[in-house]
Parts: structure tokens; C-alpha cells; sequence
């Protein structure tokens, strides 16, 4: 770790190794370093624990730890992750030491200075979020070709908000990679496909694979 990082630190919530429940990386091994305090109050949060102040860790710490777990992909989320000023240095040293990362962003926040070597898994609110007048508009026309983005989806008009804003901002021509999730427990995967299928777009049903292995409210996994 370079010198000027040494003293740096970020509140985290938590540090783990499992698999990759969501997005194009579902299935591979990776460390999630899941970074304290959230901005937002989505309804159907399924990271509340990571709404607290967290504890404080050394950059070179989060680093080591990573190095230990070993896994070749690493996903920073939150909680907001892009709240706390040093998890710019944290992203530009994972990259540094070849890791591929992954950033989970809620999307209320500007991804301006975001390393263009993160994959940036983008949220866009939907009204039933209670947080769709949160988003931040611009983040979609600096999406680069490796960004995901993602809708979670707990109802038809959510289902159709997320269409309304692929058309408006292109992302089906745009985006190899638009994630509709069903909010776990609200709303059946099975209706999320079949509207999918009906409508003939390109988008990529996310089930988050971890609470299907796991009981769903488990933490660390
Ligand atoms: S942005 Fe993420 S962590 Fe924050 S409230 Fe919404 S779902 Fe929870």
C-alpha cells in the first residue's frame, strides 16, 4: 500500500468471503467488504445492519484481509459505499494489485470518481423503494461498457418504471448488462420472467443466488 494510504481508514460494517449472489459475476468467489452508513431508507432493505457507524479499519488492514481471503474478485457495497472519502484510495489499490472490483452503489450519489477499471453495479430506485426521487440522473449517461445496472423490482409498476427509464436513457442498446431483481419474498420471480418474456427485452433476471443457499436474513454469507 502506497505511503500516503497507510493512515487512511473506512468504517465497515463487515468483511467476508462467500460467492457472488448478484449480477454477471453471480457464482464466483468473492470478498465483500461492505462499508458502513446509508444515505437512504429503501422499504425492503435487506442491509439494515449496515446502517450503523461501523468500525473503523485501517485501508492496509481491509488489504491484507483481502489478500488472505484470496479470492480474485472483490465486491465494496454497502450500506452507501461511496459516503466515505477513502474508499476512493481503497478501489484504486485493489485495482493496482489486479484484483477485479466490483462497486454496489445505490445510485443517489455521483459515479464521477469512480476508477474506470471498477465495474460499477449502478441501482436506480424504484417508487417502491420509497426512494426513487433519490436518483442521480446523470450516473446513467457516464455508464461505461462494463457497468451494470440494476432495478429491484417489488411490484408491475416498478416493472414498468424500470422499462419507462431503459427507453428513456437507451440502456437496452447501451448496456450489456440491465439487472431486474424481485424484492425477495414480495414479489415471485416466476411473474418478474414471464413479463420479461412478454415483453421481449434483454434484461438479465437477478436472483440473488446466496438467500436461496442460505437462509435469506443470514449475514456473512
Ligand atoms: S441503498 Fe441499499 S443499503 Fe441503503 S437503504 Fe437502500 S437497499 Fe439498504
Amino acid at each position: 500500500m502506497s505511503g500516503a494510504n497507510t493512515k487512511k481508514s473506512l468504517n465497515l460494517a463487515e468483511i467476508y468471503k462467500s460467492v457472488q449472489g448478484e449480477t454477471s459475476f453471480t457464482g464466483l468467489p468473492t470478498t465483500f467488504v461492505r462499508l458502513a452508513k446509508c444515505n437512504l431508507r429503501c422499504h425492503w432493505c435487506d442491509t439494515p445492519h449496515s446502517f450503523g457507524k461501523g468500525k473503523p479499519v485501517a485501508l492496509q488492514d481491509i488489504t491484507a484481509k483481502a489478500e488472505e481471503f484470496g479470492c480474485k474478485h472483490i465486491c465494496i457495497t454497502g450500506g452507501e459505499p461511496l459516503l466515505q472519502e477513502n474508499v476512493y484510495p481503497l478501489m484504486d489499490q485493489f485495482c493496482e494489485l489486479g484484483f477485479i472490483v466490483s462497486l454496489e452503489t445505490g445510485g443517489s450519489i455521483s459515479t464521477q470518481r469512480v476508477n474506470s477499471r471498477i465495474h460499477t453495479i449502478l441501482d436506480i430506485k424504484c417508487p417502491g423503494s420509497g426512494m426513487s426521487d433519490k436518483n442521480h440522473w446523470e450516473n446513467l449517461n457516464r455508464l461505461r461498457d462494463h457497468d451494470e445496472v440494476k432495478f429491484v423490482v417489488k411490484d408491475e409498476n416498478d416493472y414498468n418504471y424500470s422499462l419507462d427509464i431503459c427507453k428513456k436513457y437507451a440502456l437496452f442498446s447501451r448496456q450489456k448488462q440491465v439487472l431486474l431483481s424481485p424484492v425477495h419474498g414480495l414479489l415471485d420471480p416466476k411473474e418478474l420472467i414471464n413479463w420479461i418474456l412478454r415483453d421481449k427485452i434483454p434484461a438479465r433476471l437477478n436472483l440473488q443466488i446466496h438467500k436461496l443457499i442460505w437462509p435469506p436474513k443470514m449475514l456473512g454469507v
